[in-house]
């Protein structure tokens, strides 16, 4: 009886069971395939879609807030530690209050610092309505700023004054800080960077 169990199968049996494995393990093999090139490319949708809008930082994660633009849900990204929200769709930024002084202080090594001017007149200079909601007051409507005497224009909110940059708003402001940081005379960045320690030695005290 155990001869017969363990004899081995007929020929046309194991070709069968050969031509099975066979079909098994092309399907299994295409199915991978087509697996690994789906993951691929939602991979690189994703990275396509998680492009942050200042080079440099990087994806964090979904925020609940909507972009004032276009309506898609803003992204949390960091750059050297500061984190943001971003529009994967449109590109604009949203910085709330004091992060785009904090952002420009970070660039070129800080040489920019000294120039604040334009950023403290936001409050001040004159406006224009804009339909924008805030990012996160929601219900109250931004206003729209021109940056110094650049044609730079930020959306800023007078409650909260968050500030929503579009696309390359904040390459514009940089490009134009660092023109005018070259125009200034040592005498003046000297004077400013003075103003700056007497302020923060002020604070300090
Ligand atoms: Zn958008
Ligand atoms: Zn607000």
């Amino acid at each position: 009886m155990s001869r017969t169990r363990n004899a081995p199968a007929p020929l046309n049996c194991t070709l069968e069971l050969i031509h099975y494995g066979l079909k098994t393990f092309h399907h299994q093999v295409f199915t991978n395939l087509r697996e690994r090139c789906r993951g691929l490319c939602e991979r690189k949708e994703n990275i396509r879609m998680e492009t942050p809008s200042i080079a440099g930082s990087e994806y964090e994660g979904t925020t609940a807030d909507t972009c004032p633009t276009c309506g898609q849900t803003l992204r949390a990204y960091r750059i050297s530690s500061m984190p943001f929200e971003g529009c994967p769709n449109c590109g604009g930024i949203w910085l709330v209050k004091d992060e785009l002084r904090q952002l420009k202080n970070r660039v070129d090594g800080g040489s920019l610092r000294w120039l604040n001017d334009e950023i403290e007149a936001i409050e001040t200079t004159s406006v224009a309505a804009t339909e924008r909601p805030c990012v996160k007051c929601r219900t109250v409507r931004m206003v729209s700023v021109t940056f110094g005497r650049s044609s730079v224009l930020i959306d800023s909110c007078p409650q909260c004054h968050g500030r929503w940059l579009d696309r390359g708003g904040f390459e514009s402001i940089i490009q134009y800080l660092e023109a005018e940081l070259r125009s200034l005379p040592s005498k003046e960045i000297e004077r400013r960077a003075l103003e700056d320690v007497e302020r923060i030695w002020r604070a300090g005290g």
